[in-house]
């Protein structure tokens, strides 16, 4: 098949790329480049059946020739990304879907969104099952991109149901690995970089707030699967397993053998309290359930990041 990945120069983005040129398809790979970067795409640069566009998909997307799969991943995607460009954020929740949407119409393509367990806000309910109408601040900070996403998929399930467009919506929770950015923000790539940099772990309020971390390739998996299942329904897709922030603190220090300490800091306005995925959806019709336990994953993380980090190589 011939398949669009819109952000493919993002973190996951890149991985799903990767992984779509194994299962022996070719891609055309979109990116602003405001929040990806090149170097994640470095080593398909001899890759025949990839191909990359510098493009912004809040603006009109056109595409030569067949292609029968479009992901729609672009979007600032870290708290920080997203408050550092609000209106982008907004832009590509909204006109990059509606863009991407009309891609897949013109050419009779199969579209998945990626959307967000931030759909949910600061869950009252606790796992989150994909029945549960979520709890967001409609004008808070985070709104752009919880509201963008909730837009995205209000959109996308009314290309399908008026136009037919064969949707698929999965609902992404927190997930790491290689290729983060080391300043994205995100709480396991900042505290492994602050780790390894022997600086103090950054943990916002008490550090009792919970989340799942699902591990890249668990993810990338799931996407796969759900891309070719029958499903127009919203999927979870994330690693049940619920962890505090300050247990977190103490798995990164473990894993990178780093003597920092904890500095306190002061809790983003609206930051959910707990959050952790009801998989039962995906397990049943997917087969779908993460398989790297944290302490793995995060090796692998902390071994990518003493890589392109300077000064951070074991001797
Ligand atoms: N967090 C933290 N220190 C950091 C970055 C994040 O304590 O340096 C906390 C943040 O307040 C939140 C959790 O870690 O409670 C996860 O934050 P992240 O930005 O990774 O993603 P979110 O799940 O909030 O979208």
């Amino acid at each position: 098949m011939r398949l669009v990945v819109t952000g493919a120069a993002g973190f996951l983005g890149s991985h799903l790329t990767d992984r779509l040129l194994a299962e022996g398809h070719s891609v055309v790979g979109i990116d602003s480049l405001i929040t990806g970067t090149r170097r994640n795409l470095a080593h398909l640069r001899a890759e025949p059946r990839f191909a990359f566009l510098e493009r912004d998909v809040s603006e009109p997307i056109e595409i030569e020739g067949e292609i029968e799969g479009v992901f729609h991943l672009a979007s600032p995607a870290s708290p920080v990304d997203y408050l550092r460009f609000p209106i982008q954020t907004l832009k590509a929740g909204a006109l990059g879907t509606r863009n991407a949407l009309g891609l897949a119409r013109a050419s009779g393509a199969r579209l998945l969104l990626a959307s967000t367990s931030e759909v949910y806000g600061d869950p009252l309910v606790h796992p989150q099952p994909e029945t549960y109408w979520g709890n967001v601040n409609p004008v808070g900070p985070r709104s752009v991109y919880d509201e963008a996403k909730r837009f995205a998929e209000a959109i996308t399930m009314a290309y399908h149901r008026e136009y037919g467009v064969d949707t698929r919506i999965v609902r992404i929770f927190n997930t790491y690995g290689p290729r983060m950015r080391p300043d994205d923000g995100r709480v396991v790539s900042n505290f492994v970089v602050q780790a390894l940099r022997g600086e103090p772990l950054t943990v916002y309020g008490d550090g009792s707030q919970s989340r799942s971390f699902c591990y890249v390739s668990d993810l990338v998996e799931g996407i796969w699967r759900l891309f070719n299942a029958d499903v127009h329904a919203p999927v979870n897709l994330g690693n049940p397993g619920e962890y505090t922030i300050r247990m977190l603190s103490d798995l990164v220090l473990a894993a990178t053998d780093s003597a920092s300490t904890v500095e306190v800091r002061p809790l983003p306005e609206d930051d959910p309290r707990m959050r952790s995925p009801d998989i039962s959806l995906a397990s049943e019709r997917l087969d779908w359930t993460p398989r790297v336990p944290l302490e793995a994953g995060l090796k692998r993380t902390v071994e990518y990041f003493r890589e392109v980090l300077p000064g951070t190589a074991t001797e």
